[in-house]
């Protein structure tokens, strides 16, 4: 099928956080998205993005958007781009290519949205139009933000009580208290429960950086994230390490993954649909993994349903190994299939909640992504807003 795109209008939502989940760099309180809403031969899509300015690679080489960047790139640049003539799916990121360079979320915005329309033309869901269904759930991480012990292990039990099997503990700050911390929680929840520690990229220096992966290695962690920035450095943690090193701040796209592989730069990527541009590259990160023998996750920057939704497709339809996501798990305020597990708003714009069990995710056969949207909640927290028409 060919796409004609009629209009594109975007609209930023501001909900409140369950809790100040912070990370390292994080230096405003979680809660802004930017949605998309596109209408194209009779149907529509909807697209989502959490752009964070103060997030990326060493010395800027991949970098954070905001709500108003991401809007004007997408209403002067990219939302007349495609209305020139009609396109198909498969050319959507290479023409968003050709038009601007970078910006990875205002495209995944669009290319989100019109992967849900064209599911929703064919009748079909995202996932079947990557391929299908590689596994029948996605296991979901709990994420525990910057928090004192205390708190962050009362958290941490929560989420367990939920039928949780892995916790992301954000570090980066302090080695010692994160080397703390992990050892608490190892003892708290057992070793069945996967640990991983993301240090966003804070363990600054090879030495300082190499003697933190050591000490969470023995405290018990099982996973450590981006223990500082830059492929070379993370290259030399990495070799030396008796525990996998993930990429994420390194790993935003096609290329970085491919550069990380030919580097042996780490030992799994953490790909999302929003850095990596849209759910097209995302889709080709998960290729490159699963011929380089990589397990990944799919993550994000903790969307509400929309955006998470297109991490879940995504993950659902890859080949390759895949760990546990840091991904929420969506419903609207009354309706949590969990009391802690997932939930980082107090609420959501998305109609149903997402199907949860027993610590993981489960593909829902809907056309498109497989949500509605609650319009009356979208304008009741809607804070901006534009639109361009064809
Ligand atoms: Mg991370």
């Amino acid at each position: 099928m060919l796409i004609s795109i009629d209009r594109v209008e975007t609209i930023v939502v501001r909900l409140p956080p369950r809790s100040d989940f912070r990370w390292l760099s994080l230096s405003r309180p979680l809660g802004e998205f930017v949605l998309a809403r596109i209408g194209a031969n009779g149907f529509e899509g909807w697209g989502e993005v959490v752009g964070l300015r103060d997030w990326g690679d060493a010395d800027g080489r991949r970098h954070g958007e905001t709500p108003a960047t991401i809007s004007a790139i997408v209403h002067e640049y990219l939302a007349p781009a495609l209305a020139e003539r009609p396109f198909a799916l498969g050319e959507v990121s290479t023409r968003l290519d050709e038009v601007v360079v970078g910006n990875p979320y205002a495209k995944a915005l669009l290319d989100i949205a019109l992967h849900d329309l064209v599911g929703h033309a064919h009748g079909i869901p995202v996932h079947a139009l990557l391929g299908g269904l590689a596994r029948e759930e996605v296991p979901v991480a709990h994420m525990l933000g910057l928090a004192a012990d205390d708190e962050a292990v009362t958290e941490g039990m929560a989420a367990v009580a939920d039928g949780i099997r892995a916790l992301q503990v954000k570090g980066g700050r302090d080695a010692e208290r994160d080397a703390r911390l992990i050892r608490r929680l190892r003892q708290e929840v057992g070793d069945e429960v996967l640990l991983r520690l993301d240090a966003n990229g804070g363990y600054r220096g090879r030495t300082r950086a190499r003697r933190a992966v050591e000490a969470l290695a023995a405290a018990g962690v099982d996973i450590v994230e981006q223990p500082l920035l830059g492929l070379a450095e993370l290259h030399e943690v990495t070799s030396g390490s008796s525990i996998p090193v993930i990429a994420d701040e390194a790993c935003w796209t096609p290329s970085d993954a491919l550069e990380i592989v030919a580097r042996r730069a780490a030992d799994a990527l953490s790909v999302y649909v929003g850095k990596a541009g849209g759910i097209a590259r995302a889709r080709e990160m998960c290729g490159i993994a699963r011929a380089a023998s990589l397990p990944h996750d799919l993550n994000g920057a903790l969307e509400l349903g929309i955006g998470n939704a297109a991490n879940l497709h995504v993950a659902l339809a890859s080949p390759a190994e895949l760990l546990p996501c840091v991904i929420p798990v969506n419903a609207p305020e009354a309706a949590y299939p969990t009391a802690t597990a997932g939930r980082y708003f107090t609420d959501d714009i998305v109609v149903e909640p997402f199907a949860y069990r027993d610590g993981a995710l489960l593909p829902s056969e809907a056309p498109g992504l497989g949500v509605e949207v609650d319009l009356e909640k979208v304008a009741h927290y809607r804070v901006d807003g534009r639109e361009t028409t064809a």
